[in-house]
């Protein structure tokens, strides 16, 4: 819900009101409280979490467990990762894996 809706919802129920009076106040000109709380619900999606593969180049040639291709496979680098405004604060369980170029199969290497 936009800021203004939000406000303007808040009057029609009497939230919000310092004065308890409801309309007193000018039109378009309120304290914004409401607004204040709905970016308190934003920030739960400033900060991130997830599962992240870094190319590290291609690997060796292995035979395909699953389609059963033999090709060169690419080494990444995975590991969870947790950010805050979109900047990386951690890292952990970091482990190497090559990937099938086929069917995406990852094999710890
Ligand atoms: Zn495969």
């Amino acid at each position: 819900m936009p800021p203004g809706k939000l406000v303007r919802f808040a009057e029609q129920w009497g939230i919000g009101c310092r004065t308890g009076q409801g309309h007193a106040r000018p039109s378009g000109r309120g304290p914004y409280r409401e607004s204040a709380a709905l970016y308190a619900g934003l920030m739960f999606f400033i900060f991130g979490f997830g599962t992240k593969r870094r190319n590290l180049g291609p690997g060796g040639t292995r035979s395909c467990p699953r389609c059963h291709n033999t090709t060169q496979w690419t080494r990444v680098r995975e590991f969870k990762q947790f950010t805050v405004f979109f900047v990386p604060v951690a890292r952990w369980q970091r482990r190497s894996l090559e990937v099938c170029g086929i069917c995406g199969t990852a094999v710890e290497a």
